[in-house]
Parts: C-alpha cells; structure tokens; sequence
C-alpha cells in the first residue's frame, strides 16, 4: 500500500512536469500595469507584496463577467479583514461605461482600466480570475464562478504568513516588532516581554498587557481552527501548522501543536490529505487547460473542449482514476470522482441514483 502512494505520487510529477509548464500556476505573478484607477486608495505593486490578491479580468459587455461580480463582491468583503487584495482589470475601451457601471452597482473591490495587463496573464476568455499567493507566485486560475474559487483562496491564506500581531501597540518594546510576523525568532521576543512582566514597574504592567493581546490572538485564531477541525480537516491541518510555524514553542500555540501531534497519528487523515494533494494538482493540470471557441472558460462537458485538450483530460481522468482506487471512501475521492464524471460527460449523479444502479448491479 505504501508503495502504490509513493508510486501515485511519482506518476502524478511526472506527468505535471511536462503539461503544467505551459500554464502560469506556480510562476510569479506579472505586475499589473493599468491605465486609471477608478476606486479610492487603489493597492501599489509594493502593497501587494507578500499579500494574497485576486486579479479578475472582466468588461461590462461580457454577460458572465456581470453575472460573476456579486460572488466576487460577496468574497471581497469575506476577505477583506484577513487582508485579501481583489483587483478587478476592466478590458473595455471606455472609461466613463465602466465608471458608470461601478458606480450603479456599488462595486466594493478595486477596479481599473487596463494598459496591457491582460497580455501578461495567460488567459484565452474573460471573466478570468487569478488568486496571487504570498510568495507572489500564481496558485489557481480560472472562472470566477468555479466553485473552487474561495478554496484556493483559503488556500493561499493558510499558507500566508498573516499579519495576525502586526498592529499591536508595542510602546517602548517596538524593536520587537518584525518578530512578531512569527517565525523562528517569535519564541524569543515573546520570552523577552514575558521576563519583563517580573517586573512592576511601567514596562513590566505594558509587557503583560502586550503578553495578554497576543495569547489572545494566537487563541482566537486557534479557536476558530478548532472549529474548522469539525467541518474541513485538511484546511484546519493547515491552519495549525501555520500557528506551529509562527508562534511555536510559545504557551498561546501549545492546542495548535497538539492538535498537529494528533493528526499525525491518525492514519485516516493522513490519508485524506494525500489525496486532497493529488486531486489538487490533478486541479492544476486543468487549470492549464484551453477553451473551444464558442467557451467562456474550459468546459470538461464540452466536446470541442474535451478534444482541444485531450492530452491533458487524458492524464487528468487517468489520475482522479487512480485516486479513486487508492483512497476509497475519503472526501477527497468523492470530489475526484464528481470530477471525473464531469470529464467523461456524464451528469452529476444523485445519491439515489447511485444506490439504485448499486441495486441493479
Ligand atoms: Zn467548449
């Protein structure tokens, strides 16, 4: 068994090295050039640096760019406290239509005229949206719509390094402070305010109070992992190990190490995450995917779709097949097999549907 997932992971590089390259997934992110802003306060290039944003690419003659904006809105007030950037470049010729547009529709993310953005990004239709990870490396493109869309934003999220102590008031300790962005050096300013509260003088009372923000930070956020735990595992895995890798060997991170501790002896997550790992980069692959003329978007059902790219649906039904095999009953497979499905161009099946075709058999 451990053989065939070290092979399953094998076959799936291999075959990602050789038709993942031509897309922009895990390539950095070209610099948005534009020729007006319509928003206030729009983002700098330096603003975007390790931040993860979202560029769309839409216009206001584009039916399913319109349709798409209020999920899009909807997500930018989602993620606008965990510091999500939403850019949204507009491929229309005039810039009082798009204004106008906004406008009436109170738009609540950044939107600008494009000055040739658009030919840097690997897109063939519009709407097309990119989420930009923290490294400043692309991690998913596609339709606004996909469903997997806030996915891969909490995805790149988890693995951010956010900003969760940054706007902390430090008074006199304020050289601790890019310490405080977590890492290897965050256990010991935390040590040095800690050893300060021994004392009862001004420092020592503003070192507790400092002390007490940030275990309350590190616990809000673990909290709300916790919950996390109970409905998507794998998210709150990586949430955890962003806390651990934070704010390790700290007491506020103690719960995140053993709830990590804990996941590692269980097999049945273990096996869980490797197979979200493979169905993601099966993802990956037909994120590099083109579309048929008449598509907005690559479409799996699509016949003209489907033979544009047989090559890489060929690998991708392939390895979800695989998946399938090898990680039976996992939430994974399920969402393997849903996509299966759609690449062999049959219709979702309801429960019922496959427990009457189990009786048939
Ligand atoms: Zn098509």
């Amino acid at each position: 068994m451990k053989l065939a997932r070290a092979l399953l992971i094998f076959v799936i590089l291999l075959f990602c090295n050789d038709t993942c390259n031509a897309g922009i997934i895990g390539k950095d992110a070209p610099d948005i050039s534009v020729r007006k802003w319509l928003t206030p306060n729009p983002p700098t290039q330096a603003d975007l640096k390790s931040r993860v944003y979202v560029i769309e690419f839409w216009a206001t003659w584009c039916q399913p760019c319109v349709k798409s904006m209020p999920h899009i809105m909807e997500l930018a007030n989602t993620y606008k406290d965990k510091g999500v950037i939403f850019i949204g470049i507009s491929q229309d010729n005039s810039t009082r239509a798009v204004q106008k547009f906004i406008r009436r529709r109170k738009v609540n993310y950044h939107i600008a005229m494009d000055n040739a953005t658009s030919r840097r990004f690997p897109f063939a239709s519009i709407p097309t949206a990119f989420v930009i990870n923290h490294t400043g490396k692309v991690s998913w493109q596609s339709h606004p719509l996909d469903p997997d869309f806030e996915l891969a934003i909490t995805r790149a999220l988890a693995a951010a390094p956010q900003s969760l102590l940054a706007d902390i008031d430090l008074g006199p300790f304020a050289n601790l402070r890019p310490h405080l962005w977590g890492g290897k050096n965050f256990a010991l300013a935390y040590n040095i305010l800690k050893k300060e509260t021994n004392s009862e003088s001004t420092i020592g009372l503003k070192a507790a109070k400092i002390l007490k923000t940030i275990n309350s930070r590190i616990e809000d956020k673990t909290n709300q992992t916790h919950l996390l735990r109970q409905t998507d595992p794998v998210a709150s895995f990586m949430f955890y190990r962003w806390i651990v890798h934070n704010f390790g060997s700290t007491e506020p991170a103690k719960p995140a190490e053993t709830a990590l501790k804990e996941f590692e002896n269980d097999d049945n997550f273990k096996t869980e995450l490797r197979a979200t790992n493979a169905v993601f980069e099966v993802d990956r692959l037909l994120a590099n995917c083109r579309r048929c003329p008449t598509c907005y978007i690559f479409n799996p059902e699509c016949q003209w779709c489907a033979e544009l790219n047989k090559p890489a649906t060929t690998k991708a039904v392939e390895l979800l097949t695989t998946i399938c095999q090898h990680f039976p009953g996992t939430k994974a497979a399920a969402g393997a097999q849903a996509k299966l499905d759609k690449l062999n161009g049959n219709p979702p099946q309801s429960k019922s549907a496959t427990n009457l075709q189990k009786q048939t058999k």
